[in-house]
Formats: C-alpha cells, structure tokens, sequence
C-alpha cells in the first residue's frame, strides 16, 4: 500500500482536506469540546462556531443560514430531501433522471417500493436533461423533481435555472443533489428556483462525514432522524462540531478560490481532452464538450476495458476511476454512460480523471504519455482490436 499516489486525478471521488481546514478543525477536539445544546459558557465556542459556519455556507449559495441543516453528507441530504418530501406531500409523482447518483436514483427506487410513481428522465448524448422532456414528463400528482446540479460521472452542468423554473411554474418542489457542482462553479438558489439543495464536505477539499441540506423557508419536510431538538428540530443528533468547522472553512476557501482554480483546471482538463483525443485513436469524450465541470475528464477507449487501464495507471501510481467510487466493482457499465447511449462494450473502456488544485500540467503530461503507453499495450492484446485491425468487423 502507498501512503500518497505519485499522482491523484480522481477528486470526483474524494479530496484531500487542505491543512488550513484541519487548522481549524484541531481545537474543537480538545479545547472547545462543548456541547453546543448545553447551556453552560463553556459549549458557548461551539455553538457560536457552528452558527459562525452555518452563516458562511448560505452565504455560498444564495439562502439565508436558518435554511441550512448540516447532515452527515451528500448520501443523507439526498435521503433526507426525497424521503422528507414524500413523507408529507400528497402526490404520488416524483421525477427524476437516469444519471442522478445512487443516493438519488436508489432512495427514488425505495420509494417506488413504497407505492410511488418514480419517472426517470431521460438524457441527450452529452447527458443534458431537455427542458421539455421534464415538461412532458410533469403530471397532476407530480410533487417532487429532482435534477443533479452537475453529474459526477461525466461533468456535465444541468440547465438547472430553466427546469427550477418550469417546476416553480407547476408548483412543484425543486430538488438538486449539487454534490459535485457546489465549491467549483457559482451556486445561487435565488436565480435557480431551487428548493433544497444537497451538499457535501469531502467534495471540496473538506472533512468526510459531513454535509447540509438547503431547505427553502416554509418548505415542508419530514425528518428522517428522530430524535433530540438540533438543527431546529429537523435533523436530531449532536452536532459533528469539528467537522462542520472544517466544511465551513473549506467552503470559505473554495469561494475565495473558485475562479482563479476553475480558471487554471479547465486549461488543464481542456489539454488532456485534446492530447488524448488527438493522439489516441478510437477515443471519445463522454459528456458535454463546454457545459462541463473545470475539473472533469471522462474518455472512453475503443478496444480495451477501462479496468485494465485503472489496474496499469495504479501500478504508475496515478489514481483515476471507470466511474462513480461507489460502482467500481460492479461488472455492468456505468448508468450514466448507458444513459448518453454508449454501447456496452465502448461503455466498458472508459475512464474518469478529475483534477485538483494541485494538479499540474507537468502531471497532466506525464499521465497522458502513460495512457498512450497503456493504450497501445491493451489494444495490442485485444482479440478484438486484432479483428478489427484485419478488416473483419
Ligand atoms: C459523492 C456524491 C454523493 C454522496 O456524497 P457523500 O458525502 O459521499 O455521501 C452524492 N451525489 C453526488 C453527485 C456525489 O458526487
């Protein structure tokens, strides 16, 4: 086992937390370890903290701090929006599409169990959601739509203003799962018509295990954790105090940086997109070409199994991704690249590199040079690239 990859390209799956944000986490460990429910001056620097990184995380997206609830990720603010919604809405029509998340797509399959109608939406080649597919789609019992900001997977930016508006038209409840989005490109739930938002700390370079939801004041939600009266009752459990501190800082930094970061990643990621489109033959870019999130690379080779390629750039020491961290052991191809069209076994040969802000072009180089390299190895293994190659497809 390494203890840090040569090279890491794949923070769509995690990041590294940035030691200003650990900085500011340590003291409330040990020094500041109060409750903040508790009423003694001592839990005083806890709560005012807590309060302090609630205001700081509206502030990123638009809403007011009272509509802020931090959970324990993206995966619960997913649960908690659509579960929480469903609980106390009288319709029974939810929309959806095929290439939300898991956390999205299996909480909408839970709820289909539970007498539901769930419509997945479907997607262009590029994996844009189309306006007036969601207008067709939209029922009289329709309570719920729920559209990811940005997809993991492929990069690609939703038109997320156009379809919060055609649900506020219908009155319907707006949901989006921002996980990827939130901390690289602008966020304003104003402008976008949404209602609840989820986010998550380890997105950006934040701690793991902690997250919010966007509730818009005056939505009604069910809670999905019972229990004590934090969050303004609607989300019990003490709070993660350390790292909500941490994910406040590291909001407070990602918003600072944001543009010069998306500024220096999309040179990158638009260099390795040509090189390897360039000098690799039988390769696509999966997801739209600009509409497309700075830091995501997601290409798939004709003639070779993703796999392999993920197996060969580890030993390298480069960390990338056939899809989303939490399917990578399954054998089917990625709902996603199936959802933009790709046949199985071109679906099968993709790889997803997303960048950081450590990243370099030195780096971008050298791991292009590698998967050229490897390219040329697989294929030339490849019974079916030898096929091909001899003019017998
Ligand atoms: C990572 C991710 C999630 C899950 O967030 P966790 O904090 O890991 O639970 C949900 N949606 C999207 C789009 C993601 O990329």
């Amino acid at each position: 086992m390494r203890n840090e990859p040569i090279m890491y390209l794949d923070n769509a799956a995690t990041t590294n937390v940035l030691p200003e944000v650990i900085d500011a986490m340590l003291p409330y460990f040990d020094k500041a370890y109060g409750n903040p429910s508790s009423s003694y001056d001592f839990s005083v620097r806890s709560k005012t903290k807590v309060n302090e990184c609630r205001e700081i995380i509206a502030k990123s997206i638009g809403s007011k701090a009272s509509e802020v609830f931090f959970t324990s990720g993206g995966s619960e603010s997913d649960n908690w929006a659509i579960k929480g919604i469903a609980d106390v809405n009288a319709g029974r029509h939810i929309i959806t599409s095929k290439i939300e998340h898991h956390a999205v797509l299996n909480t909408c399959k839970y709820l289909e169990e539970k007498g539901f109608d769930v419509t997945y939406l479907d997607v262009d080649e590029n994996g844009l959601v189309r306006p007036n597919v969601l207008k067709k789609a939209i029922r009289p019992d329709t309570f719920l739509i729920s559209i990811m900001f940005a997809n993991n997977e492929i990069g690609t930016i939703e038109p997320i203003n156009e379809l919060g508006k055609i649900a506020h038209e219908h009155n319907i409840i707006f949901h989006t799962d921002a996980v990827q989005a939130y901390g690289q490109i602008p966020i304003d739930v104003e402008k976008s018509n949404i209602d609840l938002l989820s986010a998550s700390g380890h997105k950006l370079n934040g701690p793991k295990g902690i997250g919010f939801l966007y509730v818009r004041n005056g939505i009604n939600i069910g809670r999905i954790i019972h229990g004590g009266g934090q969050e303004s009752g609607r989300r019990a459990g003490t709070e993660n105090v350390p790292s909500i501190v941490g994910f406040g800082k590291a909001c407070e930094i990602a918003m600072d940086t944001m543009e010069k970061r998306a500024e220096k990643e999309i040179i990158l990621r638009d260099h390795m997109i040509d090189r390897i489109l360039y000098e690799i033959p039988f390769s696509r870019l999966n997801g739209h070409r600009t509409k497309r999130l700075p830091n995501n690379v997601n290409i798939s080779f004709q003639f070779l199994r993703g796999e392999s390629m993920l197996v060969l750039l580890d030993m390298a020491g480069i960390c990338a991704s056939s899809g989303s961290a939490c399917s990578s052991d399954l054998a089917e191809p990625s709902h996603v690249l199936t959802a933009i069209g790709l046949p199985g076994n071109i679906a099968y040969g993709s790889v997803r590199m997303t960048l950081g802000y450590k990243n370099t072009m030195n780096e971008i180089d050298y791991a292009v040079d590698k998967i050229k390299e490897f390219a040329h190895k697989l294929r030339a293994v490849s019974p079916e690239y030898e096929d091909y190659m001899n003019g017998m497809i």
